[in-house]
C-alpha cells in the first residue's frame, strides 16, 4: 500500500504537494502567465506551425513571428516541479491538471 507523500511545514501544518501531470494545449492560448510564476524552469514556450510541429522560440527575440500559427506552453521540464500550483492558479484558461505524488 502507497501512502501520500506530504510535507511538514515549520509551523507543524501538513502540506500535500500536488505536481503538474498534464497541459492541455488545446486550451491554452500562450499568454505566457504560468512561465512568469514557475519558481522551477518546468515550462517553456513553444511556436506550433501550421502541419502541428513545435518551434522552439527565442524569449529575447521577435524574429521567429509568422513561422508558427500560435504559441502553446509546454512541460520542458516536468521532473522540476515542485506541486506549488502557481501555474493553475493563474492560468485563465484552467490547462493544468495535477496530482499528489505516492510514496
Ligand atoms: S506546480 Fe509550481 S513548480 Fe510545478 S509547474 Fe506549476 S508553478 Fe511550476
Ligand atoms: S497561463 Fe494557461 S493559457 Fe496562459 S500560457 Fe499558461 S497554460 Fe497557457
Amino acid at each position: 500500500m502507497s501512502a501520500t507523500f506530504n510535507v511538514t511545514m515549520p509551523s507543524g501544518a501538513s502540506w500535500t504537494p500536488t505536481f503538474v501531470t498534464a497541459l492541455d494545449q488545446e486550451k491554452c492560448i500562450g499568454c505566457g502567465r504560468c512561465f512568469k510564476v514557475c519558481p522551477r524552469g518546468v515550462l517553456a514556450l513553444v511556436g506550433i506551425d501550421e502541419d502541428g510541429h513545435q518551434i522552439h522560440l527565442d524569449a529575447d527575440e521577435d524574429e521567429d513571428e509568422g513561422e508558427y500559427e500560435k504559441k502553446v506552453m509546454t512541460l520542458a521540464h516536468q521532473e522540476l516541479c515542485i506541486g506549488c500550483t502557481a501555474c493553475s492558479r493563474i492560468c485563465p484558461k484552467k490547462c493544468y491538471t495535477h496530482a499528489a505524488a505516492s510514496m
